[in-house]
C-alpha cells in the first residue's frame, strides 16, 4: 500500500466504470484506486499527494477501471441533519430558520418517526405547536413531506456536494427533492 500523506479536501466522488456515481469516499482512498489501477482521475482537486514514488494531483472524480454491481440503498437513512438538510434549514410551518424537528403528527398520539411525518421547524413553531396537528392550529405545511430521492442523495446524503462533482451528480434534483 502506497505511504499516502493525509491531505486536506473532503472526499473524492467515485463513478462507476459506466460513469454512474456510487459513493465519495476519503481523498487517501480514492488516491489508493488510481495507484493501483482500480480507477483512473477524471477530475482533480487542489494540490498533489505524495507517495514513496510518486506524485499526482489529489483526485476529486475517480472512475473505475471495472464496473462493479452495486446493491442500491434505496432509501435515505433518516437523521436530524438529513432532514434539515432535505427542507433547506427552514421551518416548514413559517419558513423561518429551523432548529428543530417536528412530528407532523404528534408522536404522542402515535404519529410515526417516518420521512413523511418529519419536518425542520424552528423553536418557536414547534413550541406553539406542542402535541396539536397542523389541521387543528389551521397552520398549512409549505410542502408535503416525502423520502429524498435522486442520484445526488442516494450518493451524498446530507453531505455537501463539491462543484466539480456537478457534472456527474444531478444536483438540481437533490435541491428540488
Ligand atoms: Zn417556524
Amino acid at each position: 500500500m502506497p505511504d499516502i500523506r493525509p491531505t486536506v479536501g473532503s472526499g473524492a466522488l467515485v463513478l462507476n466504470a459506466t460513469y454512474e456515481p456510487l459513493c465519495v469516499v476519503s481523498v487517501r482512498r480514492a488516491a489508493i484506486l488510481v495507484l493501483s489501477a482500480k480507477a483512473i482521475c477524471v477530475a482533480d482537486g487542489d494540490g498533489v499527494l505524495h507517495s514513496a514514488r510518486d506524485a499526482l494531483p489529489v483526485p476529486s472524480v475517480v472512475r473505475l477501471t471495472r464496473f462493479v454491481r452495486v446493491p442500491y440503498r434505496t432509501h435515505v437513512g433518516l437523521s436530524r441533519r438529513a432532514i434539515f438538510a432535505r427542507d433547506g434549514w427552514r421551518c416548514a410551518y413559517c419558513r423561518g430558520p429551523a432548529e428543530t424537528i417536528d412530528h407532523v403528527f404528534p408522536r404522542s398520539r402515535g404519529g410515526r418517526h417516518a420521512w413523511e411525518n418529519v419536518v425542520a421547524a424552528c423553536a418557536r413553531c414547534n413550541h406553539t405547536k406542542g402535541d396539536k396537528t397542523p389541521a387543528e392550529l389551521g397552520w398549512r405545511l409549505h410542502s408535503l413531506p416525502a423520502a429524498p430521492k435522486g442520484t445526488a442523495w442516494r450518493v451524498l446524503g446530507h453531505r455537501a456536494p463539491d462543484p466539480r462533482w456537478a457534472d456527474w451528480l444531478d444536483l438540481r434534483e437533490s435541491e428540488a427533492a
